[in-house]
């Protein structure tokens, strides 16, 4: 029998997942985290990737979800400044589709129901005389600037991990939960570790159920939970091409099918396009784009900018399972996204709670409110305390990121710009711990491409759970656009001998 008995065992590390062990870790309940893959392997590194309130959600009269979301922009910022930024929105007006007076009052409630400080306010503009009007077709002339915030989600998920695990909590990747039982007033889970093939049990006072997408199918292997119905699997897909315009700004682009997709600057050289909508029926884990959906996106796109987007300028794209708690509406597009907590507790015996919904914006509400959750079960510890805190790298000392990456730069004068911004990006203030004592680019080891040097990859291995090349080339980084065939050899290589060294 394990000798160690948590408080707390979350099964999930997507965003809710490591939201809720690092705030749960954080008010002193020890935690121990499952993960059956790599950390955000699942929907978490699947999104659009913007921390907003929502406009569409508007038009379904969601406002306390849209309320909810849009105060998280800033808080969010402020916790995250390195891998959370702002950005302007252009929407432009299209004539047949939705009329003006309905664009600005939405804009107007979005401006104003959700505790906006910093970011600057909606207005109107002239997309004939605009930058943003430049890539369009002729002819557009009202549109509206707005507001939101984008995160790197995957880096979001790594962050909360190791948070979580830097005050204590246990993160377990490439571990997953098989069965649990309860045994009085604990749990018994067993989990099977992947990479070594063995199984062990872990004991728990409580059980979360934060598998995303996952979370019915988890609910099967727990005792006597065979047939539960929760979640509504929503299908969403993405395609990422060269960029189509040289300016900062996104798009919100309205369909005549009434939905919306985006257009958004993406990793300085590409603009990713998304997204679809569409009722999946199968496994998440086999989730891919479809050639319906591909033409759906470039087409779209292709009714906004004078240059058609077509399939053959897709360099990537990828998909993901929206798990949207079930609420019986008959399209996908309108399940709404807030998020349930259900809670399945029976006197005397060890309590399960399982997340169902939500989005990237609203997870750390969702850990504060699961803590509610945690603190009436096992006896309350410590304060809620997320808000206002920062996430590793975070703690910009100095400002804004401008103002760090200047000083980041006078620090490591020896690497270009663009290399020290996406360190400054990726990894904040640790990028300093990354770079050490480093006086020339040769100190930072082999050079794979794309400036992603050999201490790099150590510090994701070490620090960051990374263990294959695509941990690295397209969760840890995006720099799987720009390395090709032999660098990424050069990558395995190099992995081969670390395996084959100390962290074997
Ligand atoms: P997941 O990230 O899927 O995490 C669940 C984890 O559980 C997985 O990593 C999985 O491997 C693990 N797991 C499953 N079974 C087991 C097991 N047996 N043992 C151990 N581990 C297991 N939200 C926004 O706020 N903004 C957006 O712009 C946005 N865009 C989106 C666009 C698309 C196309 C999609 C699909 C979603 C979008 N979302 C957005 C929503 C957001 O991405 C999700 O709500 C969020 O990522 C869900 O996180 P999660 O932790 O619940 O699930």
């Amino acid at each position: 029998m394990p000798e160690t008995v948590y408080d707390i065992f979350v099964i999930g590390g997507g965003v809710n997942g490591c939201g809720i062990a690092r705030d749960a870790q954080g008010r002193g309940y020890a935690v121990y985290l499952a993960e059956m893959d790599d950390l955000a392997s699942g929907t978490s590194s699947a999104a659009t990737k913007l921390i907003h309130g929502g406009l569409r959600y508007l038009e379904q009269y969601d406002f306390g979800l849209v309320r909810e979301a849009l105060k998280e922009r800033e808080v969010l910022w402020a916790m995250a400044p390195h891998i959370v930024k702002p950005l302007r929105f252009v929407l432009p007006y299209q004539k047949g589709l939705r009329p003006r007076w309905m664009l600005r009052a939405g804009l107007f409630l979005y401006d104003h129901i959700g505790g906006r400080k910093k970011l600057p306010a909606t207005k109107t503009i002239n997309l004939g005389k605009h930058a943003a009007g430049k890539p369009l077709r002729p002819g557009y002339g009202t549109g509206f600037e707005y507001s939101d915030c984008w995160v790197d989600d995957a880096r979001l998920v790594l962050l909360n991990a190791r948070d979580a695990a830097d005050k204590g909590a246990s993160i377990n990747t490439r571990t997953k939960v098989i069965a649990a039982r309860r045994a009085g007033d604990l749990w018994e889970v067993d989990v099977l570790h992947l990479g070594s093939g063995e199984t062990e049990t872990i004991q728990a006072r409580m059980l979360i159920n934060a598998a995303g997408p996952w979370v019915d199918k988890v609910l099967g292997t727990i005792e006597g939970r065979g047939d539960d119905h929760n979640i509504r699997l929503v299908k969403g897909s993405h395609i990422v091409v060269n960029k189509l315009f040289d300016h900062d700004y996104c798009y919100i682009f309205q369909n005549p099918d009434g939905r919306i997709i985006f257009a958004i600057p993406y990793e300085d050289d590409f603009t990713l396009i998304g997204t679809t909508d569409q009722d999946y029926a199968g496994d998440p884990t086999d989730v891919a784009i479809s050639s319906e959906e591909l033409t759906y996106l470039c087409d779209a796109a292709s009714e906004y900018f004078s240059h058609p987007v077509e399939r053959a300028q897709v360099v990537w794209a990828y998909s993901g399972v929206r798990p949207l708690f079930d609420d019986g509406t008959a399209k996908a597009q309108e399940t709404s996204r807030e998020f349930v907590l259900k809670l399945d507790e029976k006197p005397g015996a060890a309590p399960l709670l399982n997340v169902l919904g939500g989005k990237l914006t609203t997870f750390r509400v969702l850990a504060d409110e699961t803590l509610d959750h945690v603190e009436n079960l096992l006896g309350a510890k410590g304060a809620p305390w997320t808000a206002g805190s920062t996430l590793p790298g975070g703690d910009f000392a100095i400002g804004s990121f401008a103002e760090e990456l200047r000083a980041l730069s006078a620090d490591y004068p020896f690497l270009l710009p663009t290399h020290l911004r996406r360190l400054l990006r990726q990894y904040g203030t640790r990028a300093r711990i990354l770079l050490g004592d480093a006086k020339r680019l040769a100190d930072l080891g082999e050079n794979f491409g794309a400036d992603l040097t050999a201490r790099e990859v150590d510090y994701q291995l070490e620090a960051e759970w990374a263990e294959t090349v695509e941990d690295i080339l397209w969760r840890r980084t995006k720099l799987g656009l720009r390395l090709n065939n032999r660098d990424i050899k050069a990558l395995e290589a190099y992995l081969k001998t670390r395996r084959g060294g100390e962290i074997a």
